[in-house]
């Protein structure tokens, strides 16, 4: 599938799970060093077709395509320019991520096994004006190491090392905040305790496989 048709039906996706509304989030790929192919501003996600997508340089501008480029395209850019492990940058707004992210908290103990493993810490970017350089800026003291923000008052961004990795932690994402929401109707979460979670980590690289480098696991 080429990276165009892969970009669209990951589009598709957020828009069908509800992660998005209206014209609202951001998808992109790195198409090489000097080039990444991006969503274009004010059009839906669920109608976004391969040739509406626009090639844009590392510092914003357009390369190729009709459409308007982004004025949120500053999340992508930072973390293309910041990190050469990320190859795609999903930007949504999913209702119950959004929603702990406007209640001014991260997601930053370790609650879901899963979570843990694939996503880590995920910290909460302090609220910042859409459009301004405030939004790249509230991402900095993250970027290192996060595979999953929230954006307070806005809604969550991920990366990954292809666009099925960024969009599976999407949904991830949004899937442990929804039941986050669910045990706080029964009370208040309980975290995993720090000696189970050392046996996670080593469970995880020795049964599975799963190399899990400092960056993912970020200290809790
Ligand atoms: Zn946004």
């Amino acid at each position: 599938m080429s990276l165009r048709a892969e970009l669209v039906e990951a589009c598709r996706k957020v828009y069908e799970k509800d992660f998005v509304a209206a014209y609202a989030g951001n998808l992109s790929a790195r198409i090489d060093a000097e080039r990444i192919l991006i969503t274009p501003s004010g059009k839906c996600k669920g109608e976004v077709a391969e040739d509406d997508l626009l090639v844009i340089d590392n510092y914003g501008n357009l390369v190729e395509g009709k459409g308007k480029v982004s004025t949120e395209a500053k999340i992508h850019l930072l973390a293309y320019n910041k990190r050469d492990d990320v190859n795609s940058v999903i930007h949504c707004h999913p209702v119950y991520a959004t929603g702990i992210a406007t209640s001014g908290e991260g997601m930053t103990t370790p609650v879901f096994p899963e979570v843990v493993l694939g996503l880590g810490k995920i910290p909460l970017c302090k609220y910042a004006t859409p459009s301004t350089e405030e939004l790249p800026e509230s991402m900095k003291p993250y970027i290192e190491y996060s595979w999953a923000m929230l954006l307070e008052n806005h809604g969550a961004v991920t990366f990954g090392a292809d666009i099925q990795g960024a969009y599976y932690r999407m949904e991830l994402l949004e899937h442990s905040a929804k039941t986050l929401y669910a045990a706080r109707t029964f009370g208040r979460e309980k975290t995993i305790p720090l000696l189970k979670l050392k046996e996670l980590y080593s469970i995880a690289e020795k049964t599975y496989g799963i190399r899990i480098d400092g960056r993912a696991r970020m200290d809790y």
